[in-house]
């Protein structure tokens, strides 16, 4: 059987591979990591650097896959966290825009019945002054309570949206990074 040499891929130089356990050498005289590729018929060596620019830019792409699925992800919680605090369009179906509009229109109305019932009802006696404390107070206490309620609820909307909006931006970031080394 006739032995062809197996060389530097780079250089050309002849490389000592004799020994079968060894797959990896530096060429010795322009010291390039090598890989040898042993077949049936023939030998060659591999430069490293391609195999490893190889093996990075497919971690790179595993890694933005992943990153995309977790950005995926994120959106859907969002969603699904927006339709909690915000409630839907009944006959959409689509997320309403505003959190705690019910709470923040019901304690309004509330407040407006309460201003109004005296203009309605209120005469100039005594009897009827102390009957409107009564049904007025109560509107006011309902209504500061919703409005309260829906501040509240849009507090925490805006935290949860920001929180979301960082982490969103942040992946995406990481994504670009990784698509563009
Ligand atoms: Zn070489």
């Amino acid at each position: 059987m006739k032995i062809i040499p197996v060389v530097c891929q780079r250089c050309g130089a002849p490389l000592d591979v004799a020994d079968e356990s060894v797959r990896f050498v530096t060429c010795a005289h322009c010291s390039t990591p090598l890989e040898i590729v042993r077949e049936a018929t023939q030998s060659h060596s591999r430069i490293l650097e391609q195999i490893q620019a190889v093996t990075e830019d497919h971690s790179r792409r595993l890694e933005v896959i992943e990153l995309q699925n977790d950005l995926e992800k994120l959106d859907q919680d969002w969603e699904r966290d927006r339709a909690r605090l915000c409630g839907r369009n009944e006959t959409t179906g689509k997320i309403n825009d505003l959190p705690a509009e019910g709470q923040l229109m019901g304690g309004m109305i509330a407040i407006l019945c309460g201003l109004a019932f005296p203009f309605i009802f209120f005469k100039w006696e005594v009897m009827h002054v102390l009957a409107n404390i009564v049904p007025v107070a109560l509107a006011f206490w309902m209504g500061i309570r919703m409005i309260r309620e829906g501040i509240w609820i849009q507090a925490a909307f805006e935290k949860k949206r920001d929180h979301y909006e960082f982490i969103r931006a942040s992946l995406i970031a990481r994504i670009q990074e990784a698509k563009h080394g």
